[in-house]
C-alpha cells in the first residue's frame, strides 16, 4: 500500500450499509471497524452482489454458493451483524452499468444508511502487478455512482423507495487511502470473523492470507502509521 499520511476518521457513522461484491469481502478489514460500531449501539447491514459460487477452485458453484452464503452469515454474526442480504449477480461477471446501479441504489433507499461501505475499487492493491479483481472495479464505480443515483427521484424512479442521500461512502483498504478507522481491541474479533470462511480459506492452499492471523499483522501495521494499536486504512467519500 502506498504511504501516504493517514488521518484518523471517528465521526458518526450512524447507520451503516456495507456492501461489497463477495462472501469474504468485508473480512479482510472493514468487519474490525463493524465491530466497533455495533458494539457502540450502530446497526449494520450487509449486502452482497453475489454468492461467491465462483470463489473456490475445487467446489462447483451448486455447493460452493450455499456453502459460501452460510459462512457469510457466521462471520457477519461474529461482528454482531444480523441482516446479511444477496442480490444475486454472477461471482466474477459483475458489470458496470444501470442494472447494477439500479439494485444498488434501490438497497441504499430501502435501508436508508447515513454510511456506507465497501472494499478497494481501484485498479490495484498498491503494489505492482497487485490487480484487484474485475468484480471489486465493477462494484465500487458502481456503488459510488449508486449512492447519487439514490438521492436523485428520476433517476431509477420509485425503485427502493424515495430518494435517500447517504453522508458518506467509506472505502476500506484502498490504495488511495486517506484516512483510518481505529479498530484497537477488535483485532480477535476481525480474526475470527474471517475464520468463519473456513472452506474458502482451506482453498486458498499455502496462500499466505489462507491463515486468518495474516489480518492481524494488516490492522497492527496500520495501527503503527496512526498511533493506534490496530486501525483500517480507507478512502473517505464525504457528501454536502
Ligand atoms: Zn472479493
Amino acid at each position: 500500500m502506498a504511504d501516504h499520511a493517514l488521518e484518523l476518521f471517528d465521526g458518526d457513522v450512524g447507520r451503516v450499509l456495507a456492501i461489497v461484491a463477495h462472501p469474504d469481502d468485508l473480512e479482510y478489514g472493514a468487519a474490525a471497524a463493524v465491530a466497533r460500531w455495533t458494539d457502540a449501539g450502530n446497526e449494520v447491514v450487509y449486502l452482497l452482489a453475489t454468492r461467491g459460487e465462483a470463489g473456490i477452485d475445487g467446489v462447483p458453484p451448486e455447493r460452493s454458493g450455499p456453502l459460501r452464503v452460510a459462512e457469510q452469515q457466521r462471520s457477519a454474526a461474529v461482528v454482531g451483524v444480523d441482516v446479511v442480504e444477496f442480490l444475486d449477480h454472477p461471482d466474477g461477471l459483475l458489470v458496470y452499468g444501470p442494472p447494477l446501479r439500479r439494485d444498488l441504489a434501490a438497497a441504499i433507499r430501502r435501508h436508508r444508511p447515513d454510511t456506507v461501505v465497501t472494499i478497494n475499487h481501484r485498479e490495484d492493491w498498491g503494489q505492482p502487478g497487485a490487480l484487484n479483481s474485475a468484480d471489486h472495479r465493477a462494484l465500487g464505480a458502481a456503488l459510488l455512482d449508486a449512492a447519487a443515483d439514490a438521492g436523485n427521484r428520476w433517476i431509477f424512479a420509485g425503485v427502493g423507495g424515495e430518494p435517500h442521500s447517504t453522508r458518506r461512502v467509506i472505502v476500506a483498504g484502498s490504495p488511495r487511502s486517506r484516512h483510518a478507522l481505529d479498530v484497537s481491541g477488535y483485532v480477535d474479533r476481525a480474526v475470527a470473523s474471517l475464520a468463519e470462511h473456513s472452506t474458502y480459506l482451506e482453498g486458498l492452499g499455502d496462500h499466505p492470507m489462507a491463515d486468518p492471523e495474516f489480518l492481524r499483522w494488516i490492522l497492527e501495521g496500520t495501527g503503527a502509521r496512526v498511533g493506534r494499536d490496530a486501525a483500517v486504512a480507507c478512502e473517505l467519500y464525504e457528501f454536502g
